[in-house]
């Protein structure tokens, strides 16, 4: 450790600001989606008479498990599916972002993340102001309760990859139900059941007091994404002989990473949200690595990358002409209005049966 008066203080500019202007963005796109589904919505309502509004393809990003479908789908098969072809786009992204810099997406971009993010600083206040503390809970509890979101994934790829047959996976894509996803999500949404209502306000006010309750213990796609970013090669680097234990970095944390502590932060916990990194006070010290050519890798550079993947990979599905879908808007009219009799398979038994009868009907 260096002594206090030979620090190199560290003088770059924290990048927090710009984090908060693209998560704002992104939540403001996602309500802008969700004000033109809406009138969408009021227009099947209608039967075709109300003013038409576009369906935004934007909404397929809220549909992870038709998307992931048809992801898996399009690298084994090459073909875009043409239900939810945005979705794909979106989750594509969001991946790619992953095996970049970790769990970004769920600290630059998700709009669930951002607004737990601001629940939980909220919180954070009141708790800091009433006991002087943050709330963290203890390890037996935290540790089991992290397991929770990968259980739910499990379950995901197990009934989807291990229960479905590839043609039965295409023809679940193809099913009135999928075609239908995100409308039967709104309708969730406009129609709140006792239990959903009862549901949400319970993680709302947990996550007041417990910081990122959903992302930490629920959220598969998290899940997912944590798993993937184990093989980023972008890695917070702590240099140990600059570093003089002041604890900051840990402090900053919102994932509660012990990162005073740690040569190399893996961790599928850290979101790459770059606070540790922002507070460090010592100049080279804490910093985001390419831990295969060994090289720094600008915060500002971070940010931008993020930011460009993201708009790159939407931005090929919309140029080659694979954002909207191309379900006309009277078809729409006829599911808006049959929706509630589309099932899909759910247990086992059930998947087996989907299985057969695709199988019979490819014969
Ligand atoms: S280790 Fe750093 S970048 Fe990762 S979540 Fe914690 S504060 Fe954010
Ligand atoms: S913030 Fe963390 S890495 Fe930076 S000097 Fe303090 S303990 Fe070391």
């Amino acid at each position: 450790m260096i002594e206090k008066k030979n620090i190199i203080r560290n003088k770059e500019k924290p990048v927090q600001k710009f984090r908060f202007y693209v998560q704002s963005a992104m939540a403001i796109l996602c309500m802008w989606i969700g004000v033109e589904f809406f009138f969408f919505v009021k227009y099947l309502q209608s039967e075709g008479s109300a003013v038409f509004i576009n369906r935004p393809p934007g909404v397929e990003g809220f549909l992870p498990i038709s998307s992931m479908m048809s992801f898996y789908i399009f690298i084994k098969t090459g073909v875009i599916h043409h239900a939810h072809p945005a979705g794909m786009f979106i989750f594509a992204a969001i991946l790619l972002i992953s095996l970049v810099f970790g769990k970004a997406f769920c600290s630059w971009l998700c709009p669930v993340g951002f607004l737990s993010e601001l629940i939980g600083d909220f919180g954070e206040r009141i708790w800091k102001k009433l006991f002087k503390r943050k709330l963290i809970l203890p390890k037996y509890i935290d540790i089991p309760l992290r397991s929770l979101k990968y259980l739910l994934l499990g379950f995901f790829i197990y009934a989807i990859f291990f229960l479905m047959t590839d043609a039965a996976i295409i023809t679940f894509l193809d099913s009135p139900y999928n075609l239908v996803a995100d409308l039967k999500m709104f309708n969730f949404f406009a129609e709140l059941s006792g239990f959903a209502l009862t549901a949400l306000t319970v993680l709302f006010v947990l996550s007041i007091f417990i910081r990122n309750f959903w992302c930490r213990y629920l959220c598969p796609y998290g899940a997912l994404l944590g798993l993937f970013s184990f093989l980023s090669p972008n890695k917070i680097v702590r240099n140990k002989v600059s570093c003089i234990d002041c604890g900051l970095c840990t402090k900053a944390c919102p994932s509660l990473i012990k990162v005073d502590k740690a040569s190399v932060v893996l961790s599928d916990e850290c979101s790459s949200c770059l606070n540790c990194v922002d507070v460090c006070p010592v100049a080279d010290t804490l910093n985001v690595k390419n831990i295969i050519v060994k090289k720094t890798v600008p915060k500002k550079a971070i940010a931008v990358i993020i930011v460009v993947l993201f708009m790159l990979i939407t931005g090929i599905g919309m140029i080659t002409g694979n954002w909207q879908n191309d379900i006309p808007k009277e078809h729409y009219i006829i599911h808006y209005e049959r929706m509630n009799s589309y099932g899909h398979p759910t247990g086992t038994k059930e998947v087996n049966e989907f299985n057969k009868e695709v199988m019979d009907k490819n014969k």
